[in-house]
């Protein structure tokens, strides 16, 4: 995806890539959360044209303007859901305008953290907010920069925001240029493994204190310090381009996600770091029904209730479309 970004930038053009440049095509095919997606729409918003192979062996190519007539389950069950119907072969892209970015980024206290939230919910879709927390909790916030008026605008919220210290606000030309959300360096990282667990959730709200306070609970309840919360904010109006895809959670407002990790090959830190995430779901899952299946885990006990969680009503169906086109399941299984 970064490689993408700095293409499109020799042409003045850019693409909704998420927080890391390094993610590659399936950035694109399990939804694609960027920072710029409450205005711009999910990374399978921006696919016209989709070409691959269904797991049955037999070759496919879909024009997004023909869906409607002959293959709309097909373009539904692919844009979303295909990693578990095929390979894609080739992808066509719409590209928007290359627009200055702010970037405003801070290290904050749990009070501090609620009150961005809380602020973050009612910005308009041109701003958008993630955090990450382990040990310190550190947030950036991205805004793309339309006008000149809208630049003060923005600048406004920024400067409304709250933080303890190292606030820095800036003014970028592409996605490549912003920070990373991390908490620094962690050393060894070839040494440990690890899961992520993305959730899909509503606005917070009146739920904020409390689910701050289940957020405190978690952190302190880590089995080490590797493992961290994150979220980032959609919302907005995702769901602006009206289309049917497999992404069926467009209303969400926060994609929180878990990163469980433990020392390569230990399996009792393995055991004990992936309890830790269940319990942290468990106590998530009120605010954040859904998941954000960007990493699947066919190996675990969770399998089932993450595909459930995905797809929800969604997932018989898909499920239909898999036995035609994937009858042997060649591709990961959707049960
Ligand atoms: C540092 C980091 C930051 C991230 N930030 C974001 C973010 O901001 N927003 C967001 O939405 N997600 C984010 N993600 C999640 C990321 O988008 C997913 O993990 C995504 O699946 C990574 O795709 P990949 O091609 O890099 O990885 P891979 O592991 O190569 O692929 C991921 C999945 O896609 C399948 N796949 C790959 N290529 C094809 C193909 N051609 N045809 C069919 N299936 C294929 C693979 O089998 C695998 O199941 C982030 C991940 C990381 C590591």
């Amino acid at each position: 995806m970064g490689e993408l970004s700095g293409f499109l930038k020799n042409h003045n053009r850019s693409f909704p890539i998420g927080l890391s440049g390094k993610t590659g095509i399936g950035y694109v095919l399990t939804g694609g959360i960027s920072p710029l997606s409450r205005s711009r729409g999910l990374a399978i918003d921006q696919i016209v044209e989709i070409k691959g192979f269904w797991g049955n062996g037999k070759e496919f190519h879909l024009i997004q303007p023909n869906i409607q007539k002959k293959s709309f389950f097909e373009w539904k069950a692919l844009c979303g859901a295909a990693i578990f119907l095929g390979i894609i072969t080739k992808v066509k892209l719409k590209t928007q305008p290359l627009r200055p970015l702010l970037s405003w980024t801070a290290n904050l206290s749990f009070a501090q953290l609620s009150e961005c939230i809380n602020q973050a919910e009612s910005w308009p879709n041109s701003l958008s907010f993630q955090w990450i927390c382990g040990d310190d909790i550190f947030a950036h916030a991205i805004g793309e920069v339309i006008s000149a008026d809208d630049e003060s605008i923005l600048i406004k919220l920024l400067e409304k925001l709250p933080y303890s210290r190292n606030r820095i606000i800036n003014k970028v030309n592409d996605m490549n240029s912003l920070p990373n959300l991390s908490l620094g360096k962690t050393k060894n990282n070839n040494s440990k493994h690890s899961e992520v667990l993305g959730l899909l959730g509503p606005a917070w709200q009146k739920n904020n204190s409390k689910v701050l306070k289940i957020i405190r609970d978690i952190i302190n309840k880590r089995p080490n310090k590797s493992c961290y919360l994150a979220s980032q904010q959609l919302g907005g109006i995702t769901h602006i381009n009206n289309r049917d895809t497999s992404f069926i959670h467009r209303e969400s407002t926060w994609k929180p996600w878990i990163n469980g990790a433990w020392d390569a090959f230990d399996q009792s830190k393995r055991k004990r770091t992936l309890e830790w995430m269940e319990e942290a779901w468990n106590n998530l899952e009120f605010i954040c029904p859904g998941v954000h299946l960007a990493q699947i885990h066919p190996h675990l006990d969770w399998h089932q209730r993450e595909l459930s969680s995905a797809f929800k009503e969604w997932l018989p169906t898909l499920q239909e479309i898999k036995g035609i086109y994937d009858p042997r399941n060649l591709m990961p299984p959707l049960k």
